[in-house]
C-alpha cells in the first residue's frame, strides 16, 4: 500500500480558498496572512483512493496548522490547510466553501495591545489557532449501554439543538454572514 502523498492545491482549488477568504475572512487578507493549501491523498492495494487525513486518530476533512518560525525562513506561508483529497472530491462546490470557511475560521492574526498585528523575527504576521466551538467524540457502545445518560447523547443533542437554533436564526436574517 502506497503511503500518503501531498500535492500542492491547483489554481482552481486555490481560487475557492481565495473566494472564501475575501468573502468571510477579509481580516486575514488585511493582516497579509498567507495560507497554503495542500491536498493529501492515499490509495489502497487496489489503487482505490482512501481517506487519509486524521485528527486525534479519527478521519478529518481537513486540518489547519500554523507554519512554525523555523520553516518561515524558507516558506512564504504563515498557515497551512491540509485537505483530505477524497473528501474534497466528494463535496459539492458549496460544501467545499463551507469546509474552507471552517478551516480559515481557525486562523487569527495575533494582535497586540495597540491593535496592530504582531510580527515575528521574519517580519511575518504572528498567527494564533482558534479551537472549534464544539467537537463531538464518543462510542456507540456507550449509547447502547447508558442511553440518554451517556455524555455522548447529551453532547450530540445539545450541539444539534444549538446549531439548529443558529441555522434557523440565520435563515430568518440571510444578510448576516459573520458572527
Ligand atoms: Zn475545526
Amino acid at each position: 500500500m502506497a503511503g500518503k502523498i501531498y500535492i500542492r492545491a491547483t489554481d482552481a482549488e486555490r481560487a475557492v480558498l481565495q473566494r472564501v477568504m475575501t468573502t468571510y475572512h477579509p481580516a486575514l487578507l488585511q493582516a497579509n496572512i498567507k495560507v497554503a493549501m495542500t491536498m493529501a491523498r492515499k490509495f489502497d492495494g487496489n489503487e482505490q483512493p482512501v481517506h487519509c487525513v486524521k485528527f486525534a486518530g479519527a478521519n478529518a476533512a481537513a486540518i489547519t496548522r500554523t507554519i512554525p518560525l523555523r520553516r518561515r525562513v524558507y516558506d512564504e506561508h504563515d498557515a497551512e490547510i491540509e485537505v483530505d483529497g477524497l473528501t474534497w472530491d466528494e463535496l459539492s462546490e458549496a460544501q467545499r466553501e463551507a469546509l474552507l470557511d471552517h478551516e480559515l475560521n481557525h486562523i487569527r492574526a495575533s494582535v497586540g495591545d495597540d491593535n496592530a498585528v504582531r510580527l515575528d523575527d521574519m517580519g511575518r504576521p504572528k498567527v494564533n489557532l482558534v479551537p472549534d466551538d464544539f467537537t463531538l467524540t464518543g462510542f456507540y457502545a456507550i449509547g447502547r449501554r447508558h442511553g440518554r445518560t451517556a455524555l455522548e447523547w447529551r453532547s450530540v443533542s445539545h450541539v444539534h439543538a444549538e446549531l439548529l437554533r443558529i441555522i434557523e436564526e440565520a435563515e430568518r436574517q440571510p444578510m448576516a454572514v459573520n458572527g
